[in-house]
């Protein structure tokens, strides 16, 4: 007899904090990112552009012009940035700036072991209050696993060649520290968004057991989209 196995509810649909368009180094324009979610069937999709010292302003102002075609239709389209290669003591002033330039949502490029990241990025990430996700975390340390679950923020297990590398490592340390974890595409072009099936193969391919399934695939990206409902 086949063992079944505990999976999310049918009808859930896919949310993705995670995603970059030609405003920094992505491929195509965040309407034609969010055009593709609807096609797959998203519930909602980032845009967080990379910003490092720069004024968020234009950055952000321009996403949310897009993100209104989505009113009053069942698309969230989240106007976000990722802070990205700035210095680590610069990253929760910076994070801060970004609230107030109309960001709601606010991710940190991580520690990647595939590219040079400044030493301390995922300290002050997990330290600081004000960020959702820390992206593609590479080596983390286990004390930041369990900062993460105390000022709940997200780590995230990347579908991107090269940060996927880490996946496993940061699956298990977030499980140990009981922090939340998110599936992210990182796409760079329409045709890098994943599918909720493809998710849930990630997450399981990086370790995450058949019961934690709904947690990283469902009930985070919803407690994820309240708070950034609430910017
Ligand atoms: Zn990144
Ligand atoms: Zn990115």
């Amino acid at each position: 007899m086949a063992v079944s196995s505990p999976r999310p509810r049918a009808g859930i649909r896919r949310a993705d904090f995670h995603s970059h368009s030609f405003l920094t180094d992505g491929d195509t324009s965040p309407t034609e990112m969010w055009n593709e979610a609807v096609a797959l069937g998203h519930r909602a999709l980032a845009l967080t552009d990379h910003l490092s010292l720069d004024d968020p302003k234009p950055l952000l102002d321009r996403l949310h012009r897009e993100a209104a075609a989505w009113d009053g239709t069942r698309f969230l389209p989240l106007v976000g940035v990722e802070l990205t290669k700035l210095p680590a003591r610069r990253i929760a002033d910076v994070a801060r700036a970004s609230r107030r330039a109309g960001a709601e949502i606010v991710i940190v490029h991580g520690e990647t072991i595939v590219e040079n990241v400044p030493a301390g990025t995922n300290h002050a990430t997990v330290e600081c209050g004000e960020i959702d996700v820390l992206a593609h975390p590479g080596i983390l340390a286990a004390r930041d696993a369990e900062l993460a679950k105390a000022n709940s923020v997200a780590l995230e297990i990347s579908a991107r060649r090269g940060h996927s590398l880490c996946n496993g490592r940061v699956v298990r340390l977030a499980l140990e520290a009981g922090a939340d974890l998110v599936v992210d595409s990182d796409a760079h072009a329409a045709d890098e968004l994943i599918t909720l099936e493809t998710a849930r193969r990630i997450a399981r391919g990086a370790g995450v057991p058949e019961k934690e399934l709904e947690r990283v695939l469902v009930e985070t990206p919803s407690r994820v989209i309240r708070k950034a409902r609430q910017h």
